[in-house]
């Protein structure tokens, strides 16, 4: 499955606000966003590119991607989980974020064990971790309640991961998320909700995009 391997910061600055893609350097002055807001590209005669009024589709277009560019996704496998969270019962925006949340490298983010999504995959299609005691190196790998992810024990003197840990502070606590800092482990309790999903994203945009 590919990925994208540019700039990340210029994403940011394309969807005109801070995604949070970097980890760290995203908590800090600098940030490139934060510095220089504006649109990507080359400044023309004219100065910067202008960012122009959105229209209908442009507003459902750019959610979309937003969406897709936090949780690192590309569009085939975005647009297999939307077909997924439209089976399901229940609101299609909302499934979607469940799923997405449900990725492995989603969860070792948001345990803390990885200063970002984008690292988290890497460490994850390393094989640092297990899976109910098995190691799984798919990033992809969606989770279910009761699910308990481990450092491996091979990988518990990375630096990173222990360098997260004095971090936590930083970490949104989820009550749908049980860490236990001590063995490196944690366990999914339960489905979020979409008030249990801190991510700033209109899915009803998105749900729009792909019904036109
Ligand atoms: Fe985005 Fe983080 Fe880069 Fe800032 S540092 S532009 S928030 S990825």
């Amino acid at each position: 499955m590919g990925r994208y391997i540019g700039p990340v910061c210029r994403l940011c600055r394309r969807e005109g606000q801070k995604l949070f893609l970097k980890g760290e350097k995203c908590y800090t002055d600098k940030c490139p966003y934060s510095k220089r807001p504006t649109l990507p590209g080359q400044r023309g005669k004219f100065g910067q590119p202008a960012r122009t009024k959105l229209k209908d589709y442009g507003i459902r277009l750019r959610e979309k991607q937003k969406l897709r560019t936090i949780y690192g996704v590309m569009e085939r496998q975005f647009r297999k989980y939307f077909e997924m969270a439209r089976r399901m019962p229940g609101l299609t925006g909302e499934n979607l974020l469940q799923i997405l949340e449900r990725r492995l490298d989603n969860i070792v983010y948001r345990l803390g064990f990885a200063p970002s999504r984008r690292a988290a995959r890497q460490l994850v299609r390393h094989g640092h971790f297990l899976v109910n005691g098995k190691k799984v190196d798919i990033p992809s790998y969606l989770l279910k309640p009761g699910d308990v992810v481990q450092v491996r024990e091979k990988s518990r003197q990375l630096d990173i991961i222990h360098q997260m840990l004095k971090k936590r502070g930083r970490v949104k606590e989820l009550p749908w998320l049980q860490v236990d800092k001590a063995h490196l482990e944690g366990r999914l309790l339960a489905i979020p909700s979409r008030d249990e999903i801190p991510v700033d994203v209109n899915e009803s945009l998105v749900v729009e995009f792909y019904s036109r």
